[in-house]
């Protein structure tokens, strides 16, 4: 993995771009700072007036952890595509949606059950429909935190799928698909013949092990040496900077 603006990122980057890909980006970590407050995190301005213009050029879709509803109000932009819940809220397929809501009722009672435990632990329980969050980033004892969390979970490994986050740990229905299945249907569905993608957590490594040869693939942040992407930035403030190279390339 090296960073985009060594020798070669932005010439790379400049050749993916001539072939007119889908420009995908997760959001919290990627576009906009992790804050210890989810509800107080905005795209910049800088950010959001350069996805809108890219918005007008090629297919731009924000592929999130949040639900759509959430993530919607927080990009000052309208994208191509918005596809929620790590990949499995998807508005054209209402149904599936509905399916994949109902595989997580074991797990809305197991929480019900426990509330008491959870509180006491500092989890905040953050239910999304078609995923459950379970945040311990404000927790004072965070490591019993993982303990309870994990514990609860266990007896439903066999309907649910759990993968962590900073500070959080999320379970969805074992079918639900994720960022690289979304990734996947979206380059179909627009047409694209390669995508570009940047992200910076565990559930967008997905997308960086299945992209093909010729995607573009971007971690933010150095937090991981074995992420599976190609190139990374140091952190999201870097975004305005390489979301300018792409407008650039598309200028020429
Ligand atoms: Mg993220």
């Amino acid at each position: 993995m090296r960073h985009f603006f060594s020798v070669g990122g932005e010439s790379a980057l400049a050749q993916v771009m001539c072939r007119k890909p889908l420009l995908a980006f997760d959001f919290d970590g990627t576009l906009t700072p992790i804050v210890s407050r989810p509800e107080q995190a905005f795209a910049s301005k800088a950010v959001a007036l350069r996805l809108h213009a890219l918005s007008q050029l090629l297919p731009v879709a924000i592929v999130t952890g949040r639900t759509i509803e959430d993530a919607r109000e927080r990009l000052g932009f309208v994208p191509t595509y918005l596809i929620g819940n790590h990949g499995a809220q998807d508005e054209n397929d209402p149904v599936k949606t509905a399916f994949l809501c109902e595989g997580l009722n074991p797990l809305r009672e197991a929480l019900q059950a426990h509330q008491a435990e959870l509180a006491a632990a500092g989890v905040r329980v953050e239910d999304k429909g078609l995923s459950i969050a379970l945040h311990y980033r404000l927790s004072r004892k965070r490591a019993q935190a993982v303990t309870l969390i994990h514990n609860l979970l266990a007896p439903l490994g066999s309907l649910i799928k759990v993968f962590a986050g900073k500070m959080v740990v999320n379970a969805m229905a074992k079918d639900a698909p994720d960022k690289a299945d979304a990734l996947r249907t979206l380059v179909q569905r627009s047409g694209a013949s390669c995508a570009f993608f940047a992200g910076d957590d565990v559930n967008d490594e997905p997308v960086f092990a299945a992209a093909a040869e010729d995607w573009f693939t971007v971690r933010v942040g150095r937090d991981d040496p074995t992420s599976k992407a190609k190139y990374f930035l140091d952190g999201p403030s870097e975004m305005a900077t390489l979301l300018d190279c792409m407008l650039a390339a598309l200028s020429k």
